[in-house]
């Protein structure tokens, strides 16, 4: 899919990513897809927790992996997806991760790429890159105009800052 317009940042520690994400949230509407790419232990699960924060989501966000898909509620309902166990797109309409509840919400797929089709679909990529020592870089991609939102979100904000 083509790519709109994108942004970098880098992240020097765990709760940096999750301030990124938090800040993320303020430009999530109900329907956004967003894809967390990056090696194990890249800090998908922790933006993620990140983005709960700023959804304002109070329960507690865990790597999703032996749910599939984990429900969390927000100012939107925040859907936490891992498609890392999955075999193919067949599995993850079987296991019932596309459901019609997630355009009244916010998906968060970790994993995303590792399936084609409508399941890991995302209207903005997050790739986190780097593991293990503190510093990551951070790109955010924006598929879709929806994806656009939250680029130039963080970018007006940027400027103000
Ligand atoms: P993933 O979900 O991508 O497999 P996790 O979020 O579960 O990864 O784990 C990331 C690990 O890396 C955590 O232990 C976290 O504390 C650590 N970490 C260190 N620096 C960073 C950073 N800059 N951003 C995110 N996580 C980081
Ligand atoms: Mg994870």
């Amino acid at each position: 899919m083509s790519e709109l317009a994108s942004w970098r940042t880098a992240s020097s520690s765990a709760e940096a990513t999750r301030a990124l994400a938090e800040r993320l949230a303020i430009f999530a509407w109900p329907g956004d897809r967003i894809a967390l790419l990056g090696d194990l232990g890249a800090g998908k699960t922790q933006f993620a927790k990140g983005f709960a924060r700023g959804l304002g989501v109070t329960s507690v966000v865990n790597s999703p992996s032996f749910t599939l898909m984990a429900e969390h509620r927000g100012r939107l309902p925040l859907f936490h997806l891992d498609l890392y166990r999955l075999a193919g797109t067949a599995d993850a309409l079987a296991g019932g991760l596309l459901d019609e509840r997630q355009l009244d919400g916010v998906s968060l797929i970790e994993w995303a790429d590792r399936l084609d089709g409508p399941v890991g679909s995302a209207d903005l990529e997050v790739r986190i890159e780097g593991a293990g020592e503190d510093t990551r870089t951070i790109w955010l991609v924006a598929r879709t105009p929806a994806g656009l939102r939250y680029v130039e979100g963080i970018r007006g904000a940027e400027r103000v800052a």
